[in-house]
């Protein structure tokens, strides 16, 4: 292996030395396999290939300051995937399963975890895919589960910044009653047109509102919103919002520091009461949130104060990534740590 620029990695992809990958014939889970080979060579009538039957999940291990390898809480990772599978009718290896070839990639790959200090991380990608061949609208009787690795750079390299929003009313990454629950790449694929409009303009991220009544805000990007006002966490909850474990945790941080939780319904016409805005997912834990820009009404939202990210949004993310590395004590038995 080339020596890697840990600190300059991108969030791309970037070869390690195995994957993982466990089938689903006649009716039953076959033993994991380790693999070397990046490619899948599947049927070309594969369900997931047509009716996007398949779901991903998204995590992270880290080096601690310990030496210690951590990956934070893949139990849920796990369990949403199985939640995920079970919507779109997919057979899906069990949590237990789940974990085992978690860690087993993991060390399989851990040259590739940046050593600590970094600011990266090694990424952990599960993919369930419907392999079995199908033309009709029919679940697969057919299922491939594999775990890849790539190690990815620190989000910030210059540093906590909060980015610009664009209000986007006229596309929906979800329907009210639809996919927006689970982890599905057809909702990423829904959400590519309006990502691209937002980026030629300028901004890296855009502000969904509820499908129905463009009343509510949803979700930023493929990350969850969550505002502070006051002595308040606040956070949509809605059927079309994918349930974060970043926001999960960082709800029980927030109540942790003697914040108050709030997760429901949450106004559009609420943002300007807010004192502090943010986006929050494995990627980025948090993205502060400067400016919210709505194109139509014409006016801007401003929530950074000399371009700086609120404190408290600030405090929330210092705590989350202090666990996630080791330095102070995990209360919650969050992270699932080997060496
Ligand atoms: C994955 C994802 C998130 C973030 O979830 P985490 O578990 O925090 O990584 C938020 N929104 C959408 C739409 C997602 O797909």
């Amino acid at each position: 292996m080339e020596k890697l620029d840990w600190g300059n990695l991108s969030f791309g992809y970037l070869k390690t030395d195995y994957n993982l990958r466990c089938r689903y014939r006649d009716g039953k889970w076959e033993e994991p396999e380790v693999h070397t080979d990046e490619y899948l060579n599947i049927h070309m009538a594969a369900t997931s290939l047509h009716y996007g039957q398949e779901s991903f999940e998204g995590l992270k291990a880290f080096r601690g300051r310990d030496g210690d390898i951590r990956i934070f809480r893949p139990d849920e990772n796990a369990k949403r995937m199985a939640a995920s599978a079970a919507y779109v009718k997919m057979a899906f290896p069990g949590v237990d399963a789940f974990l085992k070839m978690v860690e087993q990639v993991v060390r399989l790959n851990e040259k590739y975890i940046p050593p600590y200090g970094t600011g990266a991380s090694l990424y952990i990608r599960p993919l369930l895919i419907g392999t079995g061949a199908q033309v009709g609208v029919h679940p697969a009787s057919e299922y491939l589960f594999l775990i890849f690795t790539t190690p990815v750079g620190p989000y910030y390299k210059d540093g906590f910044k909060p980015i610009d929003v664009l209000v986007d009313r006229d596309h929906d990454r979800a329907a009210p009653l639809g996919t927006g629950h689970i982890k599905v790449g057809g909702n990423y694929a829904a959400s590519l047109e309006s990502q691209e409009l937002a980026h030629a303009k300028g901004y890296p991220a855009v502000l969904y509102l509820d499908a129905k009544e463009k009343r509510y805000i949803d979700e930023c990007g493929a990350a969850n919103f969550f505002a502070i006002k006051g002595n308040r966490y606040i956070t949509p909850a809605s059927h079309s919002v994918l349930p974060s474990i970043t926001n999960m945790s960082l709800k029980t941080l927030a109540a942790d520091m003697g914040l108050e939780v709030e997760s429901r319904k949450v106004e559009f016409a609420e943002l300007p009461t807010f004192d502090e805005c943010g986006a929050c997912g494995t990627a980025a834990v948090i993205t502060p949130i400067g400016r919210i820009v709505d194109e139509t009404e014409n006016i801007t939202y401003e929530f950074a104060k000399d371009g700086k990210a609120g404190e408290i949004t600030t405090r929330l993310y210092h705590r989350l990534r202090a666990i996630q590395l080791g330095e102070e004590p995990d209360p919650h038995g969050w992270v699932m740590s080997f060496r």
